[in-house]
Formats: structure tokens, C-alpha cells, sequence
């Protein structure tokens, strides 16, 4: 479709353009206004209220330069009405000279009191009326600029690109009918044109507020295009072949008869979930969101059951080194004894224990294989891998997921692919960016887990800190100290890791007390671990290495230094790591003054709520999608329009009528793709 077809502009012009992302004619009727004046009437000075912005037309009556308390113009102007004051801190002379006692101005601007309680405009839109000057017939739209690009300019271009797509017929409705009529939605032109030129008595508000019935359109377009675009991936993979894997039940009664507990109706019900889908023909892609300590891993561990019980391999992939081998531990346990063989990939094995690892994974002596990203390097060949299982996926990259899917081994088949995520995603977000998915939540967590107690503490009082720690070790508890991130510089980090585990040391001469940190390596790492988990370490000191999946019952205590830098997921994967034994976690948060708003604002969060979702929720009130979603969705075009908080009920709409295009309406789906998201598609298809 050409609508990549600026008009003939000049070099300079359209560099301005180009730096608003303003390429085509469609990008330039898709620039939307931020907001509005009302030129199309006349406001009574006597009616010009403090804090509306209004029109207003009168004779100056008084004109004064002032040089305190700074250079300033100020014109009394009065209608027949009344009388107020324009101030002008920065005016040319020539406009002084305009605006001078008898002549007649239009001003346009937010009306404040001023300082002796006199009524004033600062700074307004102000013009010497001329006898044939009318009033605007459309609120003036005022749109988002750059250096050197006048509003009147842009307004133009917008108006001419307008004209150049209406008389190519590209802004014809695409939509059919039914679904127009089915949300009552105005027709796509007719949008733009309301929004750009927006008739005289249409309510600013409205407009501003992006609830026009004309924004509704606008928005839906949007997201209705993300929805066909996520929803056709969805339905592609369906022509799609994985191997089809039945469950055997032997294998899993064995499983559930051997684990110290029983599954929560939650774990239940995401099994079944995954178990049906394993036994489909087409692959599995889904998400398994469960807040920190729900109990993914078992429910990992019967999913990679139903694989190897059809006689497939199961790759595991985590993020981190520590996270894989406690995968590696767990699922031992649990597998092992049911005669599964296990394989284990790391980036710093050594080279005649990755070969063994690689032959094993090759042969298929190794059904499960655990690892790190090691794992889609391009000498792993699995034999026949039927169930890819990736932990905390928001860790890695698309790129990286891709590759381990593209491993089916010799059979022409994909391998159905399970997401794990302990960073809950909103449900607006899985609706929307996530729509190419199935979600399974866990929400409950197993029984007899009280909620960790969070206490913020300002870092001048460590005293009582060091209290609580001996107190909690003297009671044969454990506790974690997490030493403060470092963005800058990995080296200061370690050392400041370092010089902690030494002072408190000093100040706990009684204690085993243990440093663990991304430095050292995966046997170092380990052995601590394997220290911490059997109680022969007490104060385990860490850098953030620990933020995820680490799982020791008995550590009941946590101390997190300058908890003012964390981001608030990674705040709340900390604390997920205490708690989760019979006593009640404690979760210290220091903090050091003076605290950003931003700052201030996430430790209120993770001091209300417990809740992952809810504090996903917040987070993303906070930092917005873009940030929100990180590098897991790079080149993922953002929402520009729709806002997932404010527009839940359109999203829905959006939803169905993207289903109901899919299947019914197949051209028309296409066409509005192409019309919104054009080349940027590709990259939804990662
Ligand atoms: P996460 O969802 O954070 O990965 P894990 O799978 O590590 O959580 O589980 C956390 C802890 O809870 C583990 O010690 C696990 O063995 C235990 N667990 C899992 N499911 C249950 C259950 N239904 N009842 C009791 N304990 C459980
Ligand atoms: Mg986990």
C-alpha cells in the first residue's frame, strides 16, 4: 500500500518531520493532537474564571514596561464587561509597540489571579484584531512540535496528507460492517477528521481525555491490529506439527506418591492444563505465571513426566548458574529414582564433562537435560526433543527462546514450549502483548505459608538490625544480607560484597557466616549453596545472584541493603526467598536518604502489598509498558494510543472482533494489519 508517500518537502523540513517518527503521510494523520484551544468564541472578561483557559477581545487600555521585579509588558485590557491584565516576560519590542493603549487584542490563555487579586493572562496567544478577523470555525488543535517546527506548519502538512490519502482512497473503512455496528464505533476517517478539526461545541474535555467517541475508534484500531497480529501467530502454530505426548499415568502416580506433599487445587488445574496440550498435535506455547513460592518447579517436573513417559527429552532452561543446579538437585530427587536419566549443560563445565554431557543428550540416555543458555549452543542435538521448559522467562531474549525451539531433533517436529514466570504480568498486559500465548496462573500458594513481614528501616539505625540477625541465628534461624546493586560497576560491587561479608564478620565473630556472589564460580557457588541449604552457614552474604528461584525453608530473615535501587519485581523476588518454612519471614528493607519520588514510591509499594500481581499491577502504573516488558519484547511496536489501565473495556472489544475477523472476515484482517502495523510486523513474528 503506498501511503509511504510524503509530499515533495524540503531537506530541512523533513528531518523535523523524521524526528517526531513522522515518515508517511499515514504517520502524519496518525500525529494526534495533545490538546486544544477554543478559538471559535469569546469568553466576557468579566467571565474569565482563574484556571480556565479562554478567549478574550478588548481595547488595551493601559500599557506599562516594568523592570521589576524583571523586565516585564503588561497591557490592561478591557472589554465592556471588565478589565484584565496580560504579562509578557519576554516580548520584542516590536510587540509592545503593536499592542499599545486603543488598540483592539485577542488573547487566548489560562486565566490566574494575580498579585494584588487582579485577574491576569501570563504569557497568552495575543493578536491585534484587524476588522475581517473572524472566529475559528474548529478547535485549534495543538500538536506535540520540535525545535523549528511551527504548530501552523505541522497543522498544514497534517491537512494536506489528510486530503492526499482521502483522494487515494486509503482512509476508506476496512472494517466490516457487522463489527462496526456490533461496538458502535464512527468511521476511521471521520475519526481523524473529529480529532484534527474538531468542530466548534464538541467538548475539549472529551478530546483531551481521549473519551471522544472518535478517540474510541482510533484506539481500537490500534489494539485490534495488535490482537490480529498476535492472534493470526496464534493460530499459525496450529498448522504447526509437535510430537504428540500422552500421559502416563503410572509414571506420575509413582511421581506424586514419592513428593512430602500434596499439590494445591491450583497446581492441579495448571497441570491438567499443560498435560492437555502436551497431547495435542500442534505445539504448546504457554506461560505458567505463579507468584514466587507457588510451586512451579513440580509442576515443571510433571510436565517434563508426560515427555519422557512418550519417549521424548525435556530441556530446562534458568537463567543463572545457581537457579539451574538447584533445578538440577530438585528434579534429581524427584526423577531419578523413577529411572530417568539426566543430563547437565553449563557454560563453565569442564570440556571432557560437556562432551559426556553432549553424547548423553545425543543418544537420549539423557531424557531431562538442565542448563543454563548453554543449552542452544550449536552443538547441543538432542535426539528427540519433545518439551522445552524455560524458568523465569523474562530473563531471556526472544532470540535465545527461538533457538531452543528450533531443536526438534531429527524428526521434522516442533517441541512444545512451557514459560515460567515468577514476574507477574498484569492481566491487561498477558491480554495484549502476551495474546500469542496461553497463560496457566497459579494463584494460591501451598498451605501454611504466613505472608513475610516487611519492615523499612532507615540505614542510620543498622543497630537494631544487627540485633534482630543475632537473635534470629541464637534461635538456629538463617537470614540472607543482600548487598546493595551497583549498576555502574560490577568490580565496585563485588568489592563492597566483599568489605560487607569482612565487617560483619567482625561484628558476628560467633557466626558461620558465607559470601556468595556472581564471581565466583558454578563449584563455589554450589558449595555455598550447599552450606546455606544444610544449615552449616548461618548469614549468608549476597549480591543479587540470589534473586531468583534459591530456595532454603529455613532462612527466615532478610536484610537488603540500599533497597532504594532496586527495581520493585526485583524487590519482591528477594523477599520470595524467605518465608517459605514454618516461621514468619522477615524482610528488612534499608534505606538511605534522601529517598526519589520514584523510590519513595516503590518501597510504599513493597510495603503494602504482598502480592505479586498486585505489585506488578503498581509497577506498571509506574513505569509504564515500554519499560515495564524490558528486553523481553524489543521491537514489539508499544501501544501508542490505547492505554491498558484506562481502555480494559476496549481491549476486550478488540479481542473478539479480532477472533471473529480471523475467522470470518480473513481479507479485511489482513488489510487492517497492513494499514496499522505495515513493515513493523516482522517483528511480531519473533
Ligand atoms: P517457585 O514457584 O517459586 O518456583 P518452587 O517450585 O521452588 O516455587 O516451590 C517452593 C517450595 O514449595 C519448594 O520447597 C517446593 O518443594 C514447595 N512446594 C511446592 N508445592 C507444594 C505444595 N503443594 N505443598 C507444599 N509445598 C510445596
Ligand atoms: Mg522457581
Amino acid at each position: 500500500m503506498a501511503v509511504r508517500t510524503l509530499g515533495p518537502l524540503d531537506e530541512s523540513l523533513r528531518k523535523k518531520l523524521e524526528k517526531l517518527g513522522l515518515f508517511s503521510d499515514f504517520d502524519l494523520v496518525l500525529h494526534l493532537p495533545l490538546r486544544y484551544e477554543d478559538e471559535t468564541r469569546l469568553t466576557p472578561v468579566s467571565e474569565a474564571v482563574p484556571g480556565n483557559t479562554v478567549q478574550i477581545e478588548g481595547v488595551v487600555a493601559e500599557q506599562e514596561v516594568l523592570v521589576r521585579p524583571r523586565r516585564q509588558l503588561v497591557c490592561r485590557v478591557e472589554d465592556v464587561s471588565g478589565s484584565l491584565y496580560l504579562r509578557f516576560f519576554s516580548f520584542y519590542a516590536s510587540q509592545a509597540a503593536a499592542w499599545s493603549p486603543g488598540v483592539r487584542v485577542r488573547a487566548l490563555g489560562e486565566v490566574r489571579t494575580g498579585f494584588h487579586g487582579t485577574v491576569e493572562m501570563v504569557h497568552p496567544k495575543c493578536r491585534v484584531v484587524r476588522h475581517d478577523m473572524g472566529l475559528a470555525n474548529t478547535l485549534t488543535p495543538v500538536y506535540p512540535v520540535t525545535a523549528g517546527l511551527p504548530q501552523r506548519t505541522l497543522a498544514k502538512l497534517i491537512l494536506q496528507a489528510f486530503e492526499r490519502l482521502q483522494k487515494k482512497r486509503l482512509l476508506q473503512e476496512i472494517l466490516p460492517a457487522a463489527i462496526l455496528s456490533a461496538y458502535p464505533l464512527p468511521a476511521f476517517a471521520d475519526s481523524l477528521s473529529i480529532l484534527h478539526c474538531p468542530p466548534a461545541g464538541v467538548s475539549i474535555a472529551s478530546l483531551q481525555q481521549r473519551s471522544h467517541p472518535a478517540w474510541y475508534r482510533i484506539k481500537f484500531d490500534e489494539l485490534l491490529a495488535q490482537q490480529l497480529s498476535m492472534r493470526s501467530h496464534y493460530r499459525q502454530r496450529h498448522s504447526q506439527r509437535a510430537p504428540v505426548l500422552l500421559q502416563q499415568a503410572g509414571l506420575r502416580q509413582t511421581l506424586l506418591k514419592v513428593l512430602p506433599f500434596g499439590l494445591t487445587d491450583a497446581q492441579h488445574r495448571v497441570v491438567a492444563e499443560i498435560s492437555r496440550d502436551l497431547a495435542r498435535p500442534y505445539p504448546m506455547q504457554r506461560l505458567l505465571q505463579g507468584d514466587v513460592g507457588s510451586g512451579k518447579t513440580v509442576v515443571a517436573a510433571l510436565a517434563a513426566l508426560q515427555s519422557i513417559g512418550s519417549g521424548y527429552q525435556v530441556a530446562v532452561m534458568a537463567p543463572t548458574e545457581i537457579l539451574a543446579e538447584q533445578h538440577l538437585r530438585k528434579l534429581s530427587e524427584w526423577l531419578t529414582p523413577l529411572g530417568i536419566g539426566i543430563g547437565w549443560l553449563s557454560g563453565n563445565q569442564k570440556k571432557n564433562r560437556r562432551n559426556e554431557a553432549l553424547e548423553k543428550v545425543a543418544s537420549g540416555a539423557a531424557m531431562l537435560v538442565i542448563g543454563t543458555h548453554a543449552l542452544f549452543q550449536e552443538t547441543v542435538q538432542f535426539r528427540r526433543l519433545g518439551l522445552v521448559i524455560i524458568d523465569e522467562q523474562h530473563r531471556f531474549g526472544v532470540g535465545q527462546r527461538l533457538a531452543l525451539r528450533m531443536k526438534g531433533g531429527s524428526e521434522n517436529v516442533i517441541p512444545h514450549q512451557l514459560m515460567m514466570s515468577a514476574t507477574p504480568i498484569p492481566r491487561t498486559l498477558s491480554m495484549s502483548y502476551f495474546a500469542d500465548l496461553d497463560v496457566s496462573v497459579i494463584n494460591q500458594l501451598p498451605p501454611g505459608r504466613s505472608p513475610v513481614v516487611t519492615r523499612l528501616i532507615d540505614s542510620t539505625r543498622r543497630e537494631e538490625i544487627i540485633t534482630r540477625i543475632r537473635e534470629a541465628c541464637l534461635a538456629g534461624r538463617q537470614a540472607y544480607w543482600v548487598c546493595p546493586l551497583i549498576e555502574e560497576s560490577e568490580v565496585l560491587q563485588l568489592k563492597t560484597a566483599v568489605e560487607t561479608c569482612e565487617t560483619l564478620s567482625r561484628i558476628f565473630p560467633d557466626l558461620s557466616i558465607a559470601l556468595i556472589h556472581g564471581r565466583l564460580n558454578s563449584e563455589e557457588k554450589s558449595a555455598v549453596m550447599a552450606e546455606f541449604s544444610r544449615g552449616q552457614v548461618q548469614l549468608l552474604v549476597a549480591t543479587t545472584v540470589i534473586e531468583v528461584g534459591v530456595d532454603v525453608p529455613n532462612a527466615s530473615l532478610m536484610v537488603i541493603e540500599h533497597a532504594e535501587r532496586m527495581g520493585l519485581s526485583q524487590l519482591h523476588q528477594l523477599r520470595g526467598r524467605i518465608g517459605r518454612g514454618s516461621a514468619t519471614g522477615v524482610c528488612i528493607l534499608m534505606y538511605q536518604q534522601p529517598l526519589s519520588e520514584v523510590a519513595r514510591k516503590r518501597l510504599q509499594i513493597i510495603f503494602e502489598h504482598n502480592d505479586g500481581f498486585e505489585i506488578a499491577r503498581q509497577d506498571l502504573l509506574l513505569r509504564g509498558p515500554g519499560e515495564f516488558l524490558g528486553t523481553r519484547q524489543s521491537g514489539v511496536p508499544l501501544l501508542r494510543f490505547a492505554d491498558l489501565e484506562e481502555d480494559t473495556a476496549l481491549l476486550e472489544m478488540a479481542r473478539n472482533a479480532a477472533e471473529e475477523m480471523l475467522r470470518n472476515y480473513p481479507d479485511e484482517a489482513q488489510r487492517h494489519m497492513q494499514r496499522w502495523l505495515g513493515r513493523k510486523e516482522d517483528y511480531l513474528r519473533a
